[in-house]
């Protein structure tokens, strides 16, 4: 028998935030005031400023907001884009991207892939790059900014792919806005105790948060075998294992799923995810919960 390990906890208040943001501090157009007053006024909990190898202090914009700053940075000469949630310090871009990896894990930062599909091959990440590196805390499975550029925004099929392998990493939504038009288009809804950039970044790093393009999770959690999750505003939702096989759906804003046999017996299967399906392609995903023996 195997158990089902959620990040999730009953306590805690969501707190709704978007990690991956640019101003006119790297290759954004709006300097980080008006960043971050425009989405304290569309009601963000909490923001990352995350430009290019260029760390905005958040210390110097905290007297104008409510929200919570938490400083990150956009690792991007050097290879594919890191980015590092929780920075201190501008991390070194080295062209070994586990280096970097290991140094944004040393200084206790929250390490994501990002937007693995851009570009006109669909590999701003190659496959063998995502495989190789060990460490990761998450991959971008949703950035808004490529909408409008070549290749996928949504990565959930190279998140399944590297959980599949063994990795262990949590998927994250995000807008990488540059502009105006580039915001609420994805985020991170997490579950803290507190509205602080540590909590934010705790729950970050220990999965405690899910991600969406418009649905809103009110309730996910394990009950021995089974999985329940409640939304606002979902029509469908679908519970998923390795390789991304889809185990069960339900069409209806909540879900009580069953864990079937041989998923709970072990072996082949290592991980559930739900995915909440609303409308005009809405989305939200839960992390996965690994199914420990
Ligand atoms: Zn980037
Ligand atoms: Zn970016």
């Amino acid at each position: 028998m195997v158990t089902i390990r959620s990040p999730y906890e009953d306590s805690g208040t969501w707190l709704r935030g978007n990690v991956h943001a640019h101003t006119t501090e790297s290759d954004g157009t709006r300097p980080p005031e008006d960043v971050i007053d425009d989405y304290a006024a569309r009601g963000y909990d909490f923001l990352a400023l995350s430009d290019h190898d260029t760390l905005v202090d958040p210390d110097e914009y905290r007297s104008q907001t409510g929200m919570v700053l938490v400083p990150a940075v956009e690792v991007s000469a050097g290879g594919p884009h890191l980015q590092h949630v929780g920075a201190s310090t501008e991390v070194d871009p080295d062209e070994d991207r586990q280096a970097v990896v290991d140094t944004i894990d040393e200084n206790g930062g929250f390490a994501v892939a990002n937007h693995p599909k851009w570009l006109h091959e669909f590999e701003h990440w190659s496959r063998e790059e995502l495989s190789r590196i060990e460490g990761f805390d998450g991959i971008e499975i949703y950035n808004g900014l490529i909408q409008r550029h070549a290749g996928a925004a949504r990565a959930t099929d190279r998140w399944d792919w590297l959980l599949s392998q063994g990795h262990r990493l949590w998927g994250v939504a995000a807008d990488d806005s540059h502009r105006g038009g580039d915001v609420e288009e994805g985020w991170t809804v997490v579950q803290s105790d507190e509205r602080t950039p540590a909590a934010v970044l705790d729950a970050l790093r220990n999965g405690r948060f899910y991600s969406s393009t418009g649905v809103t999770v009110e309730t996910v959690g394990v009950d021995g075998n089974e999985l329940l999750v409640s939304t606002a505003d979902a029509d469908r939702i679908r519970l998923i294992s390795d390789h991304g096989v889809v185990q069960q759906t339900v069409d209806s804003s909540t879900a009580t799923f069953h864990l079937p046999e041989q998923l709970v017996r072990g072996g082949d299967h290592t991980y559930v995810r739900v995915e909440c399906l609303g409308r005009g392609g809405d989305a939200a995903w839960t992390q996965p919960m690994f199914l420990d023996s």
